[in-house]
């Protein structure tokens, strides 16, 4: 990998992880979530970054995908377990990190074990290693504490201006996925662990959308809009709130409607909140790891792995 890209990987990751240390600050109980990404997502512009996607923030029983729409009013509750995910880009070069907060003793034991989960997992990330070995790290500190890893969620290679690459690390010994660590590669952890059942579903709920390019070469009604997204984003994932404009142009219902329908149309990839079983709790913790010949940085802390 050459020079400038690994100066604007750990570029991005250092911007992602002081993110991090300012969500664990930010994040209380009775907090809007509203309030909390749009301060991180602000804080990543201010230190020269861009927002990767927008910030999640998934409570309890989600895992992934969540994050506030316009006006929202909700709050992180009194016992939340509450997953933040933060992705940073400088100039399409992405660090993805996630921290999972809760404020009471209960969920204390998840927590930490999913942390546990990806520092062990962490140690074990070397050029040739294959990727489901990593999962079998995750999956027996997951287990050993009675705790479920979810299966169909994954780590996964980072590209430029791409989240998911292609190369995917289970969170448990998948005999199928054949993938094996490369140098000059960079790789998101993620272990999630859950009081459920271990598997997500898709819930209705849409907050999030990436677009297709492929509308740039049709006349369809919506093109203005998308046009004004794809000015923006690109490919890279976006949330309602940060197209004020076409919110008052169409008013807000209708704006919402219209990714809906552009979703439908398949103009738009739609990511709906992913939940384990309600009731139950899930926690995550996730940093990005360059892979190098002369040994591996992970750029979301700037820790060497030895
Ligand atoms: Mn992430
Ligand atoms: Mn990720």
């Amino acid at each position: 990998m050459d020079e400038d890209a690994v100066k604007k990987y750990l570029a991005a990751g250092g911007i992602a992880e002081k993110a991090k240390d300012r969500a664990m600050r930010e994040a209380k109980p009775g907090v809007k979530i509203l309030s909390l990404v749009s301060i991180l997502e602000n804080y990543i512009v201010e230190l020269g970054g861009n927002p990767a996607f927008p910030v999640n923030v998934s409570v309890n029983n989600e895992a992934a995908h969540r994050t506030a729409y316009i006006n929202d009013e909700s709050t992180l509750p009194e016992d939340g377990v509450v997953k933040i995910d933060i992705g940073v880009h400088v100039d399409g070069f992405i660090a993805d990190t996630a921290i999972t907060v809760c404020f009471s003793e209960k969920y204390r034991e998840l927590v930490e074990t999913t942390r546990e989960a990806l520092e062990k997992a962490l140690r074990a990330v070397k050029p040739g290693i294959r990727a489901s070995e990593i999962g079998f790290v995750i999956e027996k500190v997951v287990r050993g504490r009675g705790f479920k890893v979810i299966r169909n969620l994954s780590g996964h290679s980072l590209a430029e201006y791409t989240i998911h690459a292609g190369e995917t690390i289970p969170n448990y010994r998948d005999s199928l996925n054949f993938n094996r660590i490369r140098p000059g590669v960079a790789y998101a952890v993620e272990p999630f662990a859950s009081t459920g059942r271990g598997v997500v579903y898709n819930e209705k709920r849409v907050n999030i959308y990436s677009i297709r390019p492929t509308f740039l070469f049709k006349e369809i009604s919506g093109e203005h809009v998308l046009m004004s997204i794809y000015k923006k984003r690109r490919t890279l994932p976006f949330s309602e709130r940060w197209f004020p404009e076409l919110a008052t142009l169409l008013g807000v219902d209708g704006f919402r409607e219209l990714l809906k329908e552009l979703s439908r149309a398949g103009y738009l990839i739609p990511y709906p909140v992913l939940s384990d079983i309600p009731g139950s709790f899930v926690a995550q913790f996730e940093d990005t790891v360059l892979v190098l010949d002369d040994g591996s940085v992970i750029v979301t802390t700037n820790r060497a792995i030895l």
